[in-house]
């Protein structure tokens, strides 16, 4: 179990005037990234690395993310405390402490068992509650749709139709879509039963989305 002392409040408040600084303007969200201990995520030898703006290996070649495209993809959601969201790839666990910090109605799945079970020590250890599921989540999670709001954290091909038929109506996924290079971040608002808009953001790099709907087929 890890210690959250002032020293790490401090290198999260200079954390958060850097994502300002680059231009997330959601308060509720920079209080979000400032209220969790991310380096909570990180072994003790690479704790200056965890206040620093980048993504970091956790291992099974998957990374957490960049705090600015987690800020960025978390603005884009636009989350409401009654809001229910899925979040297809758990990998650390930092992304969805973000999430539950804005809603208690959070769905996490990991296609990967190797993080699937850390994460899931780490939300014990730490007493989060996010829904935990192990699984190929680019076709959703369809048993407990529709959601509000899903948030994707892994480079899809394209848009997976599933996805969107498990948006209620009036919800939102994030989802970055592109080459195995580069993505573009989408987001697509369900605005009636078989209406969606689509808006286009900036360039992410992001690991591939994996399974049915991504790049190819695992564990
Ligand atoms: N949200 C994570 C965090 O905060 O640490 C970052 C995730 S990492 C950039 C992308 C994750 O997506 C990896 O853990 C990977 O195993 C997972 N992933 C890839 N394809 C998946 C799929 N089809 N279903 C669920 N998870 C998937």
């Amino acid at each position: 179990m890890e210690v959250d002392l002032y020293r790490h409040k401090g290198m999260r408040r200079a954390l958060v005037k850097v994502l300002r600084a680059k231009g997330i303007r959601s308060e509720q969200v920079l209080a979000a990234i400032e209220a969790v201990p991310r380096h909570f995520f990180f072994e003790k030898a690479f704790l200056e690395q965890a206040y620093e703006d980048k993504a970091f290996p956790i291992g099974e070649g998957q990374t957490i993310s960049q705090p600015y495209t987690v800020a960025f993809q978390t603005e884009l959601l636009n989350l409401r405390p009654t809001d229910k969201v899925l979040e297809i790839g758990t990998g650390s666990g930092y992304q969805c402490w973000v999430l539950l910090q804005l809603t208690p109605h959070v769905y996490t799945i990991e296609f990967n068992r190797v993080l699937y079970e850390k994460a899931r020590r780490f939300f014990r250890m730490y007493q989060l509650n996010p829904h935990t599921f192990h699984g190929d989540g680019s076709e959703g999670l369809p048993r407990h749709a529709p959601y509000d709001k899903i948030i994707v954290t892994a480079g899809a091909p394209g848009v997976p139709r599933s996805l969107v038929r498990q948006l209620a109506i009036g919800g939102i996924l994030v989802i970055p879509v592109g080459d195995e290079k580069l993505q573009k971040m989408l987001r697509i608002t369900r605005t009636g039963e078989n209406d969606f808009t689509k808006e286009e953001f900036s360039d992410f790099k992001f690991v591939p989305l994996l399974g049915k709907s991504g790049w190819e087929t695992t564990d």
